[in-house]
Formats: C-alpha cells, structure tokens, sequence
C-alpha cells in the first residue's frame, strides 16, 4: 500500500530508533531529562523564542496555547477550517471554555481587516476578544503558506488591539523550507508557536510549543493538568530531536513529490487541483470523475493507494518521508485508471465493464456511514 493518506503515516527510520535506544533519560517531571531539555533547546533556537515545551501532541500544544493566554468566555479569532476548530474534539471549548469566531479568507488567510471587524466591544454583553490563532501552512486549505506580509498585516491588527497571538505551526518547516526562510522569522510575530514532530518530519510522537519564558512556564502547568507531563520522555524526544536534525532539510523532496502528483492527478480526466498544492498536500476534487469521493477513495485503495477525503468529492493526499518519487509515479499511474469509469458502452466488453456495476453497489453499501459524515463537514485522518 502507497500511503498517502497523511505525512502521519511516517514511520522512525531504523537510525533514528537507534537514536532513540541510546538516549539518555531522566525524570521530566521534575526537569531532569536531557535528551528532552536538548529537544527544547533546539527546538527554541530553531523557532526564535526563548523556551520551547515538549508534547505529547500538537493538538495538545495548540489547546495549551489557547489556555495560557485565555480566560472562560474569551473569544478566540481562527480562520473558519482552522484545525483547532475543525478537528480539536471541541477543546477550546472543554478545556479553556472560550469561543471561536471563524473568519473566512482565501487558502486560509484572512485579513487584517477581519481581524478589526470581529473585535467585539468591551460590554459586559459581549465576549472578550483575546486570541487571533493562525494556521501555517494551513491544513483544510491545502497545506497554503501565508505570505510574510499577511502575517505581518494580521499580527500588526492584533497588536494594535491588544489580542494574542498563537501560531499552529505544526507544519511550519514545510513553509520555511518552500520558501526558504528561517522557522523563527516565520514566528517572530507570534507569542506562541506549535510545532508538530510527527507528521513529514518522521518522528513517532511529540510536538513542541514555543514561546517566551513565563508562557513557557504557565504552559508547563497545563501540560501536567492536562495529564501531558511525563517520565524518561527522552526515548520519544529522541525521535524529535533526530528529526530535527536530520528530516528538515529533506522536506523539499516532498514538495517535488506533491508537485509531481499534483501534475498527474490534474492530467486526468474529470479530476481538479483545489487549490494546486504549495507544500506537501495535494487536495483534488474529483466531480467531474462521475464518482463520489467515497467511491474514488476506496477505488484507489482497491489498487493499493491510500487517500483521506475532505468532503463529499474532495481527496487529499500527501507525500512524506516514507514515500519515494517512484511510488508517486505509481501513485499517478494507479490514479489513472481507478478515477476514469469503465470503457464507453461502445467499447463497453470484458472485465472492466463487468467490474464497474458491481465495484458501485459495493461501494453505496459499505459505504453509506461514511459518505453522509463526508458530505456534512470535512473528514479525515489528519
Ligand atoms: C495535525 C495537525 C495538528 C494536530 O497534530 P497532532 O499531533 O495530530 O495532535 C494541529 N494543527 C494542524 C494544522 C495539523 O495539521
């Protein structure tokens, strides 16, 4: 199977399990792992602020985030298909008890003047307008980068009305590598950045957030509430940490990877780029196949092409560590025939003809449960 469903579908590589055997650990409880004060370190310097936390997950790190700079009934601005408001359970609502405000804005951006629209007054009748989280590259978007002076623009709003900043970097070294720019220049506007280990960086498990030292600080509270805190972590820092070290730099062959997909997928028939990728998610709307998504999906599957789908024809699939240049020209080649239908009715003979009637009522049995969950709000296993 050609996994292409998620850059979470990585798997350690045999070095840096080795790495992570031979790591030196201690309690992290009480400060005193150093493979995981290194991982901090590193990742503090690699991201421009003073201290970093290590994470059991991103998600984790983005919902810590939002609680050391909130209060209950704050109100939080993210674009509308940020993933702390789509794919998060509900955390900004359990676990700091604050609202969402969704902005909407091309390839995951929005404006500065968003930003001042959606301040509320300050009247006991409104919410308080705290946090402004922005997402890069952006997810649900299609892996977008926001340029520098989009941020600069935005961060430059919330400054002037004295809001917050979160950046959910989870995939920020995809952008710092695309457009070959230093992670912490990319953060510098933010009071606090997360960063995800686990996805095209190959690492097992761990994320980080970053930030200045009494954040860092309040933020290693939460983790301990929030049951994050650990013992001899070092074996899974480790895996950051080599990461770290050894999977940034390589992130650009998953760029050429997805461009490369990206050409092939958009070459066939009835099959659209939305939007063209820009790092290493490739989404692509497959209406104009004739199939649903559902259907695509488990057609590539059949052929040994795993895909996620985003919404009722929407598929993404993304390149990452453990997929090579020869299994996306597979990729295409398999992509190929599963999204074209069956031969014309003229041409209409043999296996493929008969295959096709009986591949479709399959796939509207099995897969009822999950179209109607596809069709109502985006899906996947991120
Ligand atoms: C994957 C992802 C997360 C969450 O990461 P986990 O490590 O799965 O918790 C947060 N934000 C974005 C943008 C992501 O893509």
């Amino acid at each position: 199977m050609i996994d292409l469903s998620s850059d979470t579908a990585t798997r350690p590589t045999s070095a840096m399990r080795g790495f992570m055997a031979e790591a030196a650990v201690g309690d992290d409880q009480r400060g005193e792992d150093p493979t995981v004060n290194a991982l901090q370190e590193e990742a503090a310097h690699l991201l421009g602020k003073p201290a970093a936390l290590f994470l059991p997950s991103a998600t984790m790190a983005n919902q810590i985030a939002l609680k050391v700079h909130t209060q209950p009934g704050d109100e939080i601005l993210c674009h509308e298909s940020a993933h702390i408001r789509l794919y998060e359970g509900g955390g900004p609502a359990v676990l700091s008890g604050c609202l969402l405000y969704p902005l909407p804005g091309e390839r995951g951006v929005f404006t500065a003047d968003a930003v001042r629209a959606a301040l509320r007054p300050d009247d006991p009748h409104f919410a308080r307008t705290r946090l402004v989280c922005v997402e890069n590259t952006h997810n649900a978007a299609g892996g977008c980068i926001w340029r520098p002076e989009e941020t600069e623009a935005v961060a430059q709003a919330a400054r002037e009305l004295g809001l917050a900043l979160h950046l959910d970097g989870s995939r920020l070294l995809n952008a710092a590598v695309a457009k070959n720019t230093p992670p912490a220049a990319l953060a510098a506007a933010f009071d606090t950045v997360t960063l995800c280990l686990s996805k095209g960086l190959g690492a097992p498990v761990g994320a980080l957030l970053a930030g200045d030292t009494d954040t860092i600080r309040a933020a290693r509270r939460w983790k301990h509430v929030f049951g994050g805190a650990m013992r001899q972590a070092g074996i899974i820092a480790a895996g950051g940490l080599y990461a770290l070290r050894h999977h940034r730099d390589r992130l650009h062959e998953d760029h050429e990877n997805a461009a490369l997909l990206a050409e092939g997928l958009a070459a066939i028939p009835g099959v659209r780029l939305n939007p063209p990728p820009e790092t290493n998610l490739v989404f692509f709307d497959v209406a104009g196949t004739g199939l649903s998504g559902a259907e695509a999906r488990m057609r590539l599957e059949a052929a040994g092409v795993r895909a996620s789908g985003t919404g009722e024809t929407r598929l993404r699939m993304v390149t990452h560590l453990d997929v090579s240049r020869a299994d996306i020209e597979r990729a295409v080649e398999v992509a190929g025939k599963a999204l074209t239908l069956g031969p014309s009715p003229a041409a209409g003979e043999g296996s493929l003809s008969r295959e096709r009637p009986r591949l479709r009522t399959r796939t509207t049995r099995t897969c009822r449960g999950a179209n109607q969950i596809l069709t109502t709000l985006p899906v996947s296993d991120w």
